[in-house]
């Protein structure tokens, strides 16, 4: 097990923690297997993202999020989703990437026999399909295009594969702990802040991007008091290594507030698999998933 954690960069830091490829402790007896097993299949794609990203010539690993966009959107057809997948893949070969693996092709274009035949050309350049690549993408991308791409080699990449630089190992990854904010309306009960008991209603939330690694989950809970008086809110990120989704804010929500409870209370949620699980029996709870 040592061996397969050492393949993905993780290490094993005693019998009840591991450490994962970015530094980030992954507690077991705190996370399902579920949860463990998805949180492993996403650093092995990292490390598939670092390769591909050597194979690009990027200096990070690569991001393909937009086209993954793109490939669940209705807009395409069936066989453009596979024309879009042979793009990213490498799988569509210009007659000059073709010749410097020693096959036999002509270098110039088949259609316009002015210019090499690259992918760029094939895309962005050739004259022959200058209507059909105006109606695709709209004059300005296609007249603004030699010139984006002249400012450096990641934006050919870009503008012939769809695949770009991880922008997740630039922008701050989520919160481990911390920025757990409470804010009283009213004097504190007691001098824990932290403390409350009372009717309180709890909410999660997620901030989506196109890139997934920089969607960013939190929760709230809210108490009131008995005439309907607000008491307290507070309010939290999601901390990693939980999944950054709607629903770890929904569940993180849930414990949150069930972890300040100083007694009785009532707890109101408006996720539906919230309310389902924590209405199970004890030992139905610590279902593995
Ligand atoms: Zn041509």
């Amino acid at each position: 097990m040592r061996k397969s954690l050492e393949r993905i960069s993780w290490q094993m830091r005693d019998f009840a923690a591991l450490i994962d490829d970015r530094g980030v402790e992954v507690p077991l007896l705190c996370l399902s297997p579920a949860l463990v097993r998805r949180l492993l299949m996403e650093a092995v794609f990292r490390q598939l993202e670092w390769a591909i990203g050597g194979k690009l010539g990027l200096p990070a690993r690569a991001c393909s999020d937009v086209v993954h966009e793109a490939l669940a959107s209705k807009r395409y057809s069936p066989l453009e989703r596979g024309t879009i997948r042979a793009w990213i893949c490498r799988a569509v070969w210009a007659w000059v990437y073709a010749r410097s693996k020693g096959h036999d092709f002509p270098e110039f274009c088949e259609l316009c026999g002015a210019a090499r035949d690259t992918l760029f050309h094939r895309l962005w350049v050739c004259p022959c399909l200058d209507r059909q690549r105006r109606e695709a993408v709209g004059d300005e991308v296609v007249d603004g295009i030699v010139d984006f791409v002249s400012k450096g080699k990641q934006r050919l990449v870009l503008a012939t594969r769809g695949g770009m630089a991880h922008p997740g190992d630039e922008h701050p990854p989520p919160l481990e702990e911390g920025s757990w904010d409470v804010v009283w309306s009213r004097d504190p009960p007691s001098e824990n802040l932290f403390q409350m008991q009372g009717t309180i209603f709890i909410d999660g939330s997620c901030s989506r991007h196109v890139v997934k690694e920089l969607n960013r989950a939190s929760w709230c809970a809210a108490l009131f008091s008995e005439e309907n008086e607000l008491l307290c809110t507070m309010k939290c990120p999601v901390w990693a290594p939980l999944p950054q989704t709607p629903q770890a804010g929904e569940f993180s929500g849930y414990w949150g507030a069930t972890m300040c409870l100083a007694g009785p209370s009532a707890l109101y949620t408006d996720c539906a698999n919230v309310k389902l699980q924590h209405e199970l029996p004890r030992d139905a709870q610590t279902f593995f998933k």
